[in-house]
């Protein structure tokens, strides 16, 4: 049994060849941040021919599943990205599109130090920010 198929299975989902195919685009993804429409046209590029509707509905799945996260950026459309379970905030470059990570120890710091101070416990939070290249 393939990777695939464990993880698939461990989420609860059947195993299905375009779950597997689109599990397997998700993990070879250099961005780790894919539209749907970005997966679409690697399936195509493949040659595999899954309709585009197909990876909405199998990406919602997973979401459902907590096998990837949903993240809404300003003026975009939704981009997927595998859940690994660790923490981290994301800055979009405005020009390019470009998802870049990070995690700043001090931001995390903060954010739990503003919400205590106005009496609650920080239980999430969703941090982006929105760049161009320095000139
Ligand atoms: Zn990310």
């Amino acid at each position: 049994m393939t990777n695939e198929n464990q993880e698939l299975r461990k989420a609860g989902l059947k195993v299905t060849l375009p779950r597997v195919k689109i599990l397997q685009i998700l993990e070879a993804s250099d961005s780790h941040h894919m539209s749907a429409e970005d997966v679409y046209k690697a399936l195509l590029d493949a040659g595999d021919d899954v309709g585009l509707a197909t990876v909405y509905r199998v990406l919602t799945q997973f979401e459902s599943a907590g096998l990837v996260s949903r993240l809404n950026f300003d003026g975009g459309h939704a981009v997927f990205e595998l859940d690994k379970g660790d923490h981290h905030d994301h800055m979009v470059c405005v020009d390019s599109g470009k998802v870049i990570e990070f995690v700043d120890t001090e931001i995390e710091a903060l954010q739990h130090a503003i919400a205590a101070k106005h009496g609650f416990e920080l239980v999430d939070h969703n941090l982006v920010l929105y760049v161009k290249p320095k000139k």
